[in-house]
């Protein structure tokens, strides 16, 4: 089982935060924004409930933008060195979606799947489940990130 709370923090180390509650899924976002903002091909994402996270150290800047899907959405990240720690949107969903690389520990980060594929570069190898555009259901993630049994 992995451990919680779970830590992270950017590249430079001013900004530090605990996870405290198991992510509901991982997947990997081959969206044009997640490309832009990563310069990467695809972002590993985890999706993880607002209320179980926090930052420990340091304060995150605050930037927005519309999604492709046309929600509003906010990305905090360190005003230092630049990474890109978390999204979210207004208005709240209750979840955030945490940049997994970010994490100290990544050895159990395991996306369950691939959203956005019609903007994926065409070498990429998708995971079991996937989605063209943003999912309407996001029930088949969840179901296969519980099935890992890693929480
Ligand atoms: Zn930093
Ligand atoms: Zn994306």
């Amino acid at each position: 089982m992995t451990a919680l709370p779970q830590e992270g923090g950017c590249h430079c180390g001013r900004l530090r935060y605990r996870l405290s509650a198991a992510p509901l899924m991982i997947y990997n976002c081959h969206c044009t924004n997640c490309q832009k903002i990563t310069g990467s091909a695809f972002v590993v994402s985890a999706a993880i409930p607002e209320s179980a996270f926090e930052f420990t150290k340091g304060e995150p800047k605050k930037v927005e933008w519309t999604s492709d899907a046309g929600s509003h959405r906010f990305g905090w990240f360190c005003g230092d060195c630049g990474s890109r720690i978390a999204h979210g949107q207004t208005p709240s969903l209750g979840v955030l979606s945490l940049r997994a690389g970010t994490l100290d520990d990544t050895s159990w980060v395991e996306p369950v799947g691939d959203i956005w594929t019609k903007s994926a570069q065409p070498w990429v190898k998708f995971g079991a489940i996937t989605a063209e555009r943003q999912p309407t259901d996001y029930a088949p993630f969840v179901e296969a990130f519980r099935a890992q049994g890693r929480f």
